[in-house]
């Protein structure tokens, strides 16, 4: 038997609060994202989430301290009635993981409303009741953009084979208006009441399973599913900003509804190439920028390209030591959420010349001769230190 206490790890007694953290530390560690294809995790972490279901709702909790999971066991979720019946399906799992991480709220916005984000800030969430109409599944897929249109931002065409309602009977399943009757059972309801011991309970209906139609001459299309797969083409535009591992979130590009239920969203996570010259540290890119070793001591103007419009001119003051970091204010990508630009920082490596001619190694002979240690104060500095140590 079950203990929900136990699943999540907390007291009889934890505050809404401690159950509530007690579940994200866990969704977090199980969430099927972070565990491709494990099977063990998604049991678990529909385990965790059947737990919170239940003891985050005071009522369920309620009824659950005085009676045990098998108050809960019975019917699968009605609406709004006694959801915990055990998830069978992630979809549930994850609804209630949306609602426990702050997405809840008014269903999703619409059209083409997307949101990115890292990891686990799902927005919009799936509003209200579930049960009768379901929402359709919800679809991931990658794309690949370069680093340049990470930089700018990009439109990208994307095919993804979703199932959509059925034209031919409008997603009802049946063959014209006499294809279905009203379910006898339920009379259209696609719930039943049921009286169990001390609890009434509302369940999916057995004969209709939910649909509230009997469909007795199906449609030829969809063979009654009231959708069929297609193949289609979806605009991703890709904000500029884009970092790596960010997600955009497409709603309603996901399945089809069931039983006109909202359609899933689609998820399409972003891969951003390397680049040869840049490298991204959150919204500051950096260049390493080789000079020569009279460069860096005399000093030189230099022309650095940046990520957005094509170069820069950069004064590398006189004395410039290798390792110094020079920065462009502005210069760098545009933050993803609108907030700025980052800068572009310009590593610079001095780089001591090789393979000298007969005359290079004469004059730098000539100079060496007339070093100061004024000249190195760094190499003074270790070498003062270093007499210290041997006293
Ligand atoms: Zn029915
Ligand atoms: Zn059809």
């Amino acid at each position: 038997m079950t203990d929900y206490y136990e699943t999540l790890g907390v007291s009889k007694s934890a505050t809404q609060e401690e159950i509530k953290k007690a579940y994200r530390k866990q969704a977090i560690k199980y969430h099927p994202d972070k565990n491709p294809d494990n099977k063990e995790a998604e049991q678990q972490f529909k385990k965790i989430s059947e737990a919170y279901e239940v003891l985050s709702d005071e009522n369920k909790r309620h009824m659950y301290d005085q009676y045990g999971a098998d108050a809960f066991k019975a019917g699968a979720g009605g609406p709004g009635g006694m959801g915990a019946g055990g998830f069978s399906s992630m979809e549930e799992a994850l609804r209630t993981f949306m609602g426990a991480f702050g997405g809840g709220g008014a269903g999703g916005g619409g059209g083409n409303d997307s949101i990115f984000d890292s990891f686990f800030s799902f927005g919009g969430g799936a509003g209200g009741g579930h049960g009768f109409a379901s929402q359709g599944a919800s679809k991931k897929t990658t794309i690949t953009v370069s680093f340049e249109e990470a930089c700018k931002g990009v439109e990208k065409e994307i095919s993804i084979t979703n199932y959509v309602l059925c034209d031919t009977c409008s997603g009802t399943g049946a063959r014209g208006k006499e294809g279905a009757k009203t379910c006898s059972t339920c009379h259209g309801h696609g719930q039943v009441q049921q009286s169990r011991g001390f609890f009434s309970m509302t369940s999916t209906c057995p004969k209709c399973h939910g649909s509230g139609q009997i469909i007795s001459n199906p449609c030829q299309t969809c063979h009654s599913a009231g959708c069929v797969k297609k193949k289609q083409q979806i605009k991703v535009p890709i904000p500029a900003g884009i970092d790596d591992g960010m997600r955009i979130k497409l709603a309603g590009h996901g399945d089809a509804g069931e039983r006109g239920g909202p359609p899933g969203d689609l998820f399409v996570y972003v891969h951003v190439k390397e680049h040869e010259l840049f490298h991204r540290e959150g919204d500051d890119v950096i260049i390493d920028l080789p000079v020569t070793f009279s460069e860096a001591a005399l000093g030189v103007k230099k022309d650095i390209p940046t990520p957005l419009s094509g170069k820069c001119k950069v004064s590398i003051p006189e004395g410039t030591q290798s390792g110094k970091v020079l920065r462009v204010k502005g210069a760098g990508l545009p933050n993803v959420h609108g907030h700025g630009k980052g800068d572009l920082l310009i590593e610079v490596h001095v780089e001591t010349p090789v393979q000298l001619s007969p005359e290079q190694k004469k004059l730098l002979e000539q100079f060496q001769e007339l070093e100061t240690p004024k000249n190195s104060p760094h190499k003074k500095g270790f070498f003062e230190k270093l007499k210290a140590c041997f006293k």
